[in-house]
């Protein structure tokens, strides 16, 4: 058995039941990629379009497919067609792109909102007193869902010091479900990465981003 397959194994037996795992694939290899779907995960998520476009080519349908990088909006273009989330949205000006090329490809995107739970200037995501205000501004948006929320959290060794930031995205996410704002599902929380899934899911994420733990060590330029 290869390694990536055991690695897939030995996850799935510590995740519970109803939480979904995102492959985190920047950098891997279409064959890698087909390896973690045939070990079975099908949610694979990616941050470059480039690389996306790419993989996709020779993947296509067998996996879903999460937008879990920096949408910048030029590349809104290339990434609606294929995805079938997009993790990261977290201004209304994106928002409107997303839905217009949503529209134009009849369908509607999936996306979540993407809390910048640290407060960290240098990060993307919306600020936590910010996500009931925006959500209520992407929600009349025809060729848009609202599904949920994701963080990252300020990256630190100890998964830990993590916890906060995980708990004060649950709260937003109860806050904003019990609002029950018109075309907004809050169904998924995407919190948590290989050095944090399970204080994550302790914390209520049911999605869970995970790369390093699956496929290895990546090539540091990304890091
Ligand atoms: C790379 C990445 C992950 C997974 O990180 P690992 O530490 O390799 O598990 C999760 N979420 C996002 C947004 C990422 O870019």
């Amino acid at each position: 058995m290869s390694s990536i397959t055991d690695n897939i194994k030995h996850l799935l037996s510590e995740v519970p039941e109803g939480v979904e795992v995102v492959a985190a694939a920047k950098t891997r290899t279409a064959d890698e990629i087909l390896e973690v779907i045939d070990a079975g995960i099908s949610k694979i998520g990616e941050n470059y379009v480039q690389e996306a476009v790419a993989v996709y080519e020779s993947i296509g349908k067998k996996a879903q497919w999460h937008f879990i990088g920096h949408l910048q909006s030029n590349k809104v273009v290339q990434v609606v067609p294929i995805f079938d989330m997009i993790e990261t949205v977290d201004s209304v000006k994106l928002a409107r792109k997303i839905d217009k090329y949503a529209k134009l490809n009849n369908k509607i995107m999936s996306i979540l909102i993407e809390v910048n739970s640290g407060r960290e200037p240098q990060k993307n995501g919306v600020m936590p007193e910010n996500v009931e205000q925006l959500i209520r501004e992407i929600a009349p948006l025809t060729h848009i869902k609202i599904m949920g929320l994701m963080t990252m959290g300020p990256f630190t060794g100890n998964p830990e010091n993590a916890r906060p930031f995980f708990v004060e995205t649950h709260k937003i996410f109860d806050h904003i479900r019990k609002l029950n704002i018109l075309n907004v599902e809050m169904k998924y929380l995407s919190m948590g990465m290989s050095n944090s899934y399970k204080v994550a899911i302790e914390e209520g994420a049911n999605i869970i981003r995970v790369g390093t733990k699956l496929f290895g060590e990546r090539a540091c330029k990304y890091e």
